[in-house]
């Protein structure tokens, strides 16, 4: 017999909208993925957002995923529950100087880089922080805290991969069986934000502290986190935290080819389920008729 534990995964909604087919598809696939390994499902509501979370959508989230079929280990995790371990992530950062208050707006940084057609940008489509506030004076720095201006905390990229070991990568299992290896670029995410300045956080020093703190050995998500993983696996690496196995999905696409999003009016379930769509139908046009 194995003495390994049981795999964890995790299904992890923002609940800053209704559910959508793409959403639908990525918990389908983490309930079959976790029933094939013999694992548990969590489900974590990433609400570290408080401009952008509303209770009902907290709610609809749960009655999606029931009318799905789908079932999750209790108790249904939270981040902003988890505040304090985002807190004295940032602290151990700060230790190792490996972060610095940033007070630009985008705006600031948006000008600072207009002159610059070729200035990169990060896998998100945001420009490359130009680093301006890397640049200030200690006492410059005092000075703007004490006045009470809000500011960000950004991890000093540079610093971050000299003391990071030299070669970052991950096992990337994609929709099968056979893994990869990945070498992580996190470089391409520059000074990246890790505390926002309205949140004492971001999406992802949050998740990759939430992963560990949860024991998730297999995170499966869409192929639009791809990216972010090189970033993730540079935070666990600073941190000391284990590297799960990643499984990047394939996104949904309309009938245009677009990628499935709240943003784009993409079907809600809840939208689906009140014109008559069955779960069963959604299951099996999903690829998740049952049984597996
Ligand atoms: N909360 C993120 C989202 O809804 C997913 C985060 C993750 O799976 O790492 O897109």
């Amino acid at each position: 017999m194995s003495s390994d534990p049981a795999p964890i995964l995790r299904f992890a909604p923002s609940p800053n909208g209704h559910l959508h087919v793409g959403h639908a598809f990525s918990a389908l696939f983490n309930a079959r993925l976790a029933r094939r390994l013999g694992g548990r499902l969590l489900l974590r509501i990433e609400d570290i957002d408080p401009q952008r979370t509303r209770p009902e959508f907290v709610d609809a989230i749960f009655d999606d995923l029931r009318w799905l079929g789908l079932s999750w280990e209790e108790p249904v995790r939270r981040q902003s529950d988890h505040f304090s371990d985002y807190e004295r992530a940032l602290e151990r950062f700060g230790e190792a100087g490996l972060v610095y208050p940033c007070f630009c707006t985008r705006a600031q940084i948006a000008a600072a880089v207009a002159a610059r057609h070729d200035w990169p940008r990060d896998p998100d489509g945001a420009p490359l922080y130009p680093g301006t506030c890397k640049r200030l004076s200690e006492q410059e720095r005092a000075r703007r805290l004490d006045s009470g201006l809000h500011a960000a905390l950004r991890l000093d990229m540079s610093a971050a991969l000299a003391l990071a070991q030299d070669r970052i990568g991950w096992c990337e299992y994609g929709e099968g069986e056979q893994p990869r290896d990945v070498t992580a670029e996190p470089a391409l995410w520059g000074d990246v934000v890790l505390a926002r300045k309205d949140v004492p956080t971001s999406y992802h020093l949050s998740v990759v502290v939430d992963d560990a703190l949860q024991g998730v050995s297999d995170v499966a998500r869409g192929m639009d986190l791809f990216s972010a993983t090189s970033l993730h696996r540079l935070l666990q690496n600073l941190l000391d935290l284990p590297a799960p196995r990643y499984r990047h999905h394939r996104l949904l696409a309309d009938p245009q080819g677009r990628k499935l999003a709240k943003s784009e009016g993409s079907p809600a379930l809840r939208d689906l389920r009140a014109q008559g769509v069955s779960a069963a139908r959604l299951r099996a046009d999903l690829g998740f008729a049952e049984p597996d």
